[in-house]
């Protein structure tokens, strides 16, 4: 498979470091083609704005997703928006790593998000969205660390349930959305804690990514269980 690391942590030491690298080596031990966008090695521009059109249909009143529509029918985003997605339409396997920062992804990979998934890309200008999303055929995996433990991610946790209201809004708002089979998360809690945590967790993900297709697929609902008002059809709930 070609297999894209989307890779957001400030320090290579770092134990997000880590487990892209072991992923580097684990995965090209498998076979697969690996490429790896580490957006803060990259200076990775988050911020989402006018230069990232080379030829703005309107520029006395800038709107971006109508922006991004006109550069997705002229091939006219900036340079590093069309190298990611070239790379998302090469892949067929991405994986996201990155540390839990304020219940979400690092700003630098919600920049990549808001400037890369574009309008006309992924969705919109005549493509669907969910099942139906740019990037259908696909599958995408989080792989994430947090400061809090696991048990504060639980249903009665101070935190909240890591997968129906911390992470649902990567899994389903954004990769999901975009068209991705999203598959279960790999998550590595509070790392800076305990030495032989991290080394199991080592073991772990190697051992999950000898297996990429193995890994199960998170089930959401296609578009076509809903009415017109974006409503679950009654035999669906
Ligand atoms: C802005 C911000 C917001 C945050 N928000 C949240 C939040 O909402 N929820 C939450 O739970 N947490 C939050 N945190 C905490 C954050 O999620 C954790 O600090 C982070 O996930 C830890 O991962 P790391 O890679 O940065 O660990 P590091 O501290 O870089 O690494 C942990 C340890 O692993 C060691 N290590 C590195 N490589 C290896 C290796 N190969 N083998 C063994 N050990 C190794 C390192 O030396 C280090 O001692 C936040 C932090 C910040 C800065």
């Amino acid at each position: 498979m070609n297999v894209l690391i989307v890779y957001a942590h400030p320090e290579p030491k770092s134990f997000n470091g880590a487990l892209k690298d072991l992923a580097v080596a684990a995965l090209t031990a498998e076979g697969h083609q690996v490429q790896v966008s580490d957006l803060y090695a990259m200076n990775f521009k988050a911020a989402a704005d006018r230069d990232d059109f080379m030829m703005p249909e309107n520029p006395d009143f800038f709107k971006y997703q109508l922006e991004q529509g006109h550069a997705s029918r002229t091939n006219s985003f900036s340079q590093d928006i069309k190298e990611e997605q070239e790379k998302l339409l090469w892949a067929d396997f991405v994986i996201f790593q990155f540390p839990l920062w304020w219940y979400s992804v690092p700003a630098i990979l919600k920049g990549w998000f808001d400037r890369v998934f574009a309008s006309g890309f992924v969705y919109g200008q005549g493509i669907g969205r969910y099942d139906q999303g740019g990037l259908k055929g696909r599958k995408a995996m989080v792989s994430t660390t947090t400061g809090s433990p696991r048990q504060a991610y639980t249903p009665y946790g101070m935190d909240g349930d890591i997968h129906e209201k911390i992470l649902y809004h990567i899994h389903h708002g954004m990769l999901y959305f975009a068209g991705f089979e999203p598959v279960e998360p790999f998550i590595a809690w509070t790392p800076a804690r305990d030495e032989e945590a991290r080394n199991r967790y080592l073991d772990e993900y190697k051992k999950r990514l000898q297996n990429l297709s193995a890994i199960p697929s998170i089930p959401y609902h296609p578009t076509a269980h809903y009415d017109e008002h974006h409503q679950l059809k009654i035999e669906y709930r």
